[in-house]
């Protein structure tokens, strides 16, 4: 299997090559060539498998230069009830049955309580593998500027792998103080976690202008390391994603909930698109689909693109109770883009292009009907949210978090205009006790001394409103969670972002 770019060109790289360089350089994302196709025998057979099974076989379609027994030890070792903080649950990505037809998902039993970790407890096992596979001799140095989640997730998953160091920058200001002490406590000899002066944005670009510095890359290079990034573009992190959709499928196969070929739908809470992208990938490998359903939050930039085939970006920016929604270009598009135009890198150029300099595109014809044959979409308001997460815990027994509440309440919408009886599965993408400030606001328990549904600036010690959400609910806390409030920062540093360089460069050389 090889790998192609989302904006033409006739060069192709391997998939080990594709992770090791996150991006194409013509600015392009790698996309597999072809489909592996996947048999309805052959998911009948998954299904007697446990999830890392699962997953080293499908990861061993698309990633052809590993045979199935390296694999193995990479989704054996990611997938594992069994390690210390590793997943809460056999069965890794459990299925929560609400009624016949409606499943939950629930991505979120990793070490760090997000779906992140789907992806980012295997992926640093598949970069490290893949460094040596193209004959890097260097080791990779991975930056991630973070808002919040995606940090904590990265740094759990490249914790002590070897021939790696991981440095995760975020806004001093910007984090919640769960998310910033999840970060600061971070075990690992490899890791290093820095606040910055400033905004997720000043972080951000704080970044980017690292990996375009000659001088740094070659100060680095005399280190012996090389940098690189783990964010959602990277093939790496999404090749894990596609598993969990066929897993889904099988358990439900399984328990006999559903016939072999029988089609769900799957909705999806999104944001960057990585996710419900894996989502396609799978109902291309021949996965029964019906429809795959796009949720989004306040900022509804994906829906408008289902409902209208316009794409437009010049539009404001909302704050949300669902904040890892909240996003205005979502990258992965790029990839069903190149899907829908029939592997037309030209015409992705063109919407891209289209996108840079005018803030919109627009797709018509064929491209539009192939969208529409699978994607269906919904907005939830943050009203909506919060009603959907009190209605779901009083009428139906189950505390849902904010982003999957807005999946939740968008399938609810699709079946009552659509009056599809297809059985549905909302993938749920985090546990309620990481957004806990605004779920107890959902819940009515909102006298908490003020505070607000977003998070950063309330002024009860949040770790306290993890435990008043238990007692509220009875839910247990994610252990990861319940041991917070005893772990002391292990990082301190604060930098300006013009120093960020230095910062790096003192990692690299002092630890
Ligand atoms: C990242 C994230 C999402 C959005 O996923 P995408 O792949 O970016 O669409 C949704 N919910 C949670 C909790 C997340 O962390």
């Amino acid at each position: 299997m090889k790998y192609k770019c989302t904006r033409g060109g006739d060069a192709s790289v391997t998939g080990s090559t594709a992770i090791v360089t996150g991006l194409s350089n013509n600015g392009g994302l790698y996309v597999p060539e072809y489909f592996p196709s996947l048999t309805p025998d052959k998911i009948e057979e998954l299904s007697k498998e446990p999830y890392s099974r699962r997953a080293s076989y499908i990861m061993s379609l698309f990633l052809t230069e590993f045979n199935l027994n390296e694999l193995t030890d990479y989704t054996d070792a990611a997938y594992n009830a069994k390690r210390e903080n590793g997943f809460r649950n056999d069965k890794i990505a459990p299925l929560y049955k609400m009624n016949n037809t409606t499943y939950f998902l629930e991505l979120w039993h990793g070490p760090t309580c997000a779906f992140k970790d789907m992806a980012l407890q295997v992926m640093p096992r598949l970069l490290t593998a893949s460094i040596k596979k193209t004959g890097e001799k260097r080791e990779v140095c991975i930056l991630v500027a973070t808002s919040g989640d995606t940090g904590k997730a990265a740094l759990d998953g490249f914790c002590d792998i070897e021939n790696t160091k991981i440095m995760v920058f975020y806004p001093q200001n910007g984090v919640s103080k769960i998310q910033k002490l999840q970060m600061t406590s971070q075990k690992g000899a490899n890791v290093n976690v820095t606040a910055v002066e400033g905004n997720f944005d000043d972080a951000q670009t704080g970044v980017k202008v690292i990996f375009s510095d000659k001088a740094l890359t070659d100060e680095l290079d005399k280190e012996g390391f090389f940098l690189s990034s783990a964010n959602s573009i990277n093939w790496g992190r999404l090749v894990p994603q596609i598993v969990y959709y066929i897993s889904a499928y099988c358990d439900l196969l399984a328990g006999k909930k559903i016939k072999s070929g029988e089609k769900v739908n799957f909705c999806v809470p999104t944001g960057n698109f990585g996710n419900i992208l894996a989502g396609y990938y799978a109902e291309r490998m021949g996965l029964p689909v019906n429809k795959l359903i796009c949720a989004s939050n306040r900022n509804d930039v994906l829906t408008q693109f289902i409902n209208t085939g316009v794409y437009d970006k010049n539009r404001p920016f909302y704050t949300t109770v669902s904040p890892s929604m909240d996003i205005l270009v979502s990258s992965n598009l790029e990839r069903l883009l190149y899907e829908l135009s029939d592997k037309d890198g030209s015409a992705v150029t063109a919407y891209m292009k289209s996108l840079s300099e005018k803030g919109y595109y627009e797709i018509t014809g064929t491209v539009r009907k192939e969208l529409k044959r699978i994607f269906s979409s919904g907005y939830c308001s943050e009203e909506d949210t919060m009603r959907t997460i009190k209605n779901t815990f009083e009428n139906d027994g189950y505390l849902i978090d904010t982003h999957t509440a807005v999946a939740y309440k968008v399938l609810n919408d699709y079946r009552a205009v659509s009056n599809d009886g297809t059985v549905s599965i909302v993938i749920s993408t985090a546990s309620p006790f990481k957004f806990c400030n605004a779920v107890l606001e959902a819940l009515g328990h909102s006298e908490i001394n003020g505070a607000t549904a977003s998070g950063c600036d309330i002024l009860e010690d949040e770790t306290d409103l993890i435990e008043k959400l238990s007692r509220a609910t009875g839910c247990d806390i994610p252990a990861p969670l319940a041991t917070l409030k005893n772990e002391l920062p292990r990082f301190t540093d604060v930098t300006r972002p013009e120093k960020m360089k230095e910062s790096v460069l003192k990692f690299i050389r002092e630890g």
